[in-house]
């Protein structure tokens, strides 16, 4: 995959903090959030969907996270991965 998508998934909080890491530093950026093999959801870094601040518990990238700076980019990896992406209502 491309050097400039990043991928985090996994049940370890560390995984989870590493992702509200890279949403921190890439304000601009976009994520696609797996829902279901071969479909998801893109958010920008900054969507509110993508924290759940009330749940310290919630471990969410149990579902993969794929995330870049650049949307072009991204939508091009999970082409060819085979993901087809819906756009967030609430953000874009
Ligand atoms: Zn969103």
């Amino acid at each position: 995959m491309n050097d400039s998508i990043k991928l985090f998934q996994g049940k370890d909080a560390l995984v989870h903090s590493a992702f509200i890491d890279w949403c921190d530093k890439h304000p601009k950026g976009w994520v696609a959030n797996l829902v279901k093999p071969g479909s998801a959801k893109l958010h920008r870094a900054v969507c509110r969907h993508l924290r759940f601040v009330s749940n310290s518990n919630a471990k969410m990238t149990k579902v993969a996270k794929y995330c870049s700076a650049d949307r072009k980019e991204l939508l091009k990896a999970l082409d060819e991965l085979g993901v087809q992406i819906n756009d967030c209502g609430t953000c874009i």
